[in-house]
């Protein structure tokens, strides 16, 4: 099978060919973990899901290594836990804040219907890694030691004159627009403007280890530096595939790609770069101030983790998605009728047409009209439609609850009794089979009073809650 992705270095769907087939490595950048996520920062994760799950069905399911970061040290956890945890030891109190956002950012993903990565790794626990990259780059002159600063020089790279890609390659932009671009408050210890920081001095209290390049005093990586001593050692020099969301290409991929291929002589750090594209929230950006910032907490407080994947998948994953409460009633309405027709079918292959619009760079959108179609034929076809209908569906990550366990969800969701609403459901289709119209009009009004809407089809009646 032809699997076809989009890889923003090269600007171009190419046919992906794993450099080891018996272990595919991907690696996607992870949270920083001192708030809840929010929904923009559910859509990588949910993509690189779908893309985890295809590789996995196309070349086995150990031979598939997920990578997924968790960012551990930053100025902004820092914050978080002074201000939540005053009077404590930094250290002791950004361990609180790290673990516990932590683990509220499993909680939503795994609702979201996203697989746990092969390995999670942290960035606190790789700083030996961090410091060996940093070492090799001082040596091979592509690094400068100042003001107990280590930088990375991008000019170096692009003076080597050798195997290495150009700096600005993934970005598309040349140095010379880049500094032209800099900023003008530019810190003093820099020789360029475009030079970034792989290491920096820790304030006082502040998590520190003891830093390369001959400095006396400890310091802490920079953010760039982490992802390229995790890829390293989990992944390799190179490996696969790289993503993230869109906003990540420059400058953290850029430099990712710059330490490593520059550490490692290599030409190649991934040999595909995948990105997603924004998300923003029924029409603006997410913003605080705005009002219209959604975190994954609140959307699982109204729906099933399902309705929000599903909500997610019906844009293709690079382009920009505007994320509307019109869109997620569609999604629950589609997901309940699904579970319906198929929560009970027994999972066999899916079908040939969703696994080739997959493997043509994600493309759900289609994929999901296709869905629509294989509905139709399984709500009135044999088992087998019905089976891979399912198969389909859980292959993109849905239908991983029983027809029971959605109810349930839905009430948690809405603080309705689904046992109730099913027993009267119950009652009123008797009713409608012995042609008692009265009654069952009469538990359709006494459903729509506890706010819960029906619709009636061939295949049963499936029910709402009115908003
Ligand atoms: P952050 O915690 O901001 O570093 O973001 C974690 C991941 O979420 C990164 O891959 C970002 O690119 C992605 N991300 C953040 N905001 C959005 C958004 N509004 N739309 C899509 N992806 C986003
Ligand atoms: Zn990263």
């Amino acid at each position: 099978m032809d699997l076809r992705l989009y890889d923003t270095l090269s600007r171009e769907k190419r046919s992906f060919v794993p450099l080891d087939p018996q272990n595919v490595r991907m690696y996607v950048c992870g949270p920083t973990v001192y708030d809840y996520a929010h929904i923009g920062n559910a859509r990588p994760v949910i993509v690189f899901d779908v893309l985890f799950r295809l590789l996995r069905h196309v070349y086995g399911e150990r031979h598939v290594t997920y990578v997924r970061n968790i960012t551990d040290v930053d100025d902004k956890i820092n914050e978080r836990a002074t201000r939540d945890f005053p009077g404590m030891p930094l250290n002791e109190a950004i361990r609180k804040v790290t673990e516990q956002t932590e683990k509220q950012f499993h909680e939503d993903v795994d609702a979201l219907g996203c697989l746990r990565p092969t390995v999670e790794p942290r960035a606190t626990e790789h700083i030996p890694e961090m410091r060996e990259i940093i070492e090799r780059l001082l040596q091979r002159g592509f690094a400068y030691v100042a003001e107990h600063h280590v930088l990375f020089s991008p000019e170096a790279m692009n003076a080597a004159n050798s195997i290495l890609p150009r700096y600005g390659a993934l970005a598309n932009r040349s140095l010379d627009e880049m500094i032209a671009g800099a900023r003008v408050d530019i810190a003093p210890y820099k020789r360029e403007a475009t030079d970034f920081v792989l290491w920096k001095p820790s304030k006082p209290g502040e998590p520190s280890w003891p830093s390369p390049g001959g400095i006396k005093v400890e310091g802490r990586p920079g953010w760039h530096v982490e992802c390229s001593a995790m890829a390293w050692k989990h992944l390799g020099e190179q490996f696969d595939i790289h993503g993230g969301g869109i906003d990540l290409v420059f400058p953290h991929h850029e430099n990712e790609l710059a330490q490593s291929c520059c550490a490692f002589h290599e030409s190649v750090m991934a040999n595909f770069w995948m990105h997603n594209g924004f998300l923003q929230v029924e029409g603006d950006k997410m913003s605080k101030s705005e009002g219209n910032f959604v975190t994954i907490r609140d959307l699982l407080a109204d729906w099933p983790g399902e309705v929000l994947r599903l909500t997610m998948l019906k844009t293709h994953y690079r382009s920009p998605i505007d994320w509307t409460l019109k869109s997620v009633e569609e999604s629950a309405k589609t997901l309940d009728d699904w579970y319906l027709v198929a929560s009970d079918a027994e999972s066999e292959q899916p079908a040939p047409s969703v696994v080739e619009l997959l493997a043509d760079d994600l493309n759900t959108p289609h994929t999901i009209a296709v869905l629509h179609g294989l509905r139709n034929g399984a709500a009135s076809g044999t088992e087998r439609d019905r089976s891979q209908f399912a198969a389909s569906l859980r292959l993109l990550g849905f239908l991983s609850e029983s027809a029971a366990e959605w109810q349930q969800q839905k009430q948690q969701a809405s603080g309705v009794d689904a046992e109730r609403v099913d027993k009267l459901i119950a009652v009123r289709t008797a009713a409608r089979a012995r042609k008692d119209f009265k009654e069952s009009d009469r538990i359709r009004d006494e459903l729509a009073a506890m706010g819960v809407v029906l619709k009636d089809s061939k295949e049963g009646t499936t029910w709402e809650i009115a908003r």
